[in-house]
């Protein structure tokens, strides 16, 4: 099945928004007329507005970098997934490892939150991802298994949309070690394996999983090569225009 490859950049907590212009200015003029692949920059919450403004009226789409689950009320500090809507988001990155490592978010809350950003008709980027202890014990599939499991409890397969998933092992999370292609394959063709199991073989086989952990633009062919990954979720190199347009104009001359 052709799958659609998508090349997202998660800028994290850099950039202002005078600082973001710049940026987007310079991304709008290397790749705002890629074709082939999908193409989201998820800037900081601070960011969304100016970014969305300048990437009005081209293919490059707006995503946030998390919400919360409840609609509306005393959850100070948070953001709803209309507030994004409303912002102009089509995409939301869901459960990413900072998150669960810095800000003690869960499989339960990830569920939650991925039932709310469907609802709202936001496409949610799904974060899966083994720390390197997990690895060394040789348990990642079992960690991710259950990740999984826990993020798509309850839910009909109907009901999933084009969710993405991203694969990112922790070990390889700005570091600058990245899985070899073969490596993230592997568990590509896993996680793909277990979703069939939960839902369809069908939809599964339908089902965009990026690969992110130190993606480069030195790495990213050999891992867009391999027939199960579908594209990359960016950390630092997104932050700065030259490295981030030549992943995607990557993507785009290998586009499937
Ligand atoms: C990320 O933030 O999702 C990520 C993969 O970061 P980096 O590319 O910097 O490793």
């Amino acid at each position: 099945m052709k799958r659609k490859l998508i090349i997202a950049g998660n800028w994290k907590m850099n950039k202002t928004a005078l600082e973001a212009e710049g940026l987007v200015k310079d991304l709008v003029s290397n790749i705002g007329s890629v074709q082939k692949t999908d193409v989201v920059i998820c800037p900081p919450f601070t960011a969304l507005e100016t970014v969305g403004r300048l990437i009005d009226g081209t293919p490059i789409a707006l995503g946030a970098q998390n919400m919360h689950w409840e609609e509306k009320g005393a959850f100070t500090g948070e953001i709803s997934a209309d507030m994004l809507k409303a912002l102009g988001c089509r995409y939301v990155i869901l459960g990413h490892s900072e998150r669960r490592q810095y800000f003690g978010e869960t499989d339960e809350g990830v569920n939650k939150k991925l039932r709310a950003a469907l609802e709202a008709g936001l496409q949610p980027i799904v974060c899966v991802g083994e720390t390197l202890k997990e690895r060394e014990a040789r348990v990642t599939e079992k960690v991710l298994s259950d990740q999984l499991k826990g993020v798509f409890r309850n839910f009909a397969v109907e009901e999933l949309g084009d969710v993405i998933l991203a694969y990112e092992p922790v070990w390889a999370i700005g570091t600058g070690r990245t899985a070899s292609p073969q490596q993230a394959a592997q568990v590509h063709r896993f996680i793909r394996g277990i979703l069939g199991d939960l839902f369809t073989p069908h939809w599964a086989q339908g089902l965009r999983i990026q690969y992110g952990g130190s993606v480069k633009p030195e790495n990213i062919r050999n891992l867009l090569a391999e027939v199960n990954i579908d594209g990359a979720l960016v950390g630092g190199a997104s932050l700065d225009n030259g490295p981030f347009a030549r992943i995607v104009a990557v993507a785009e001359e290998m586009s499937r």
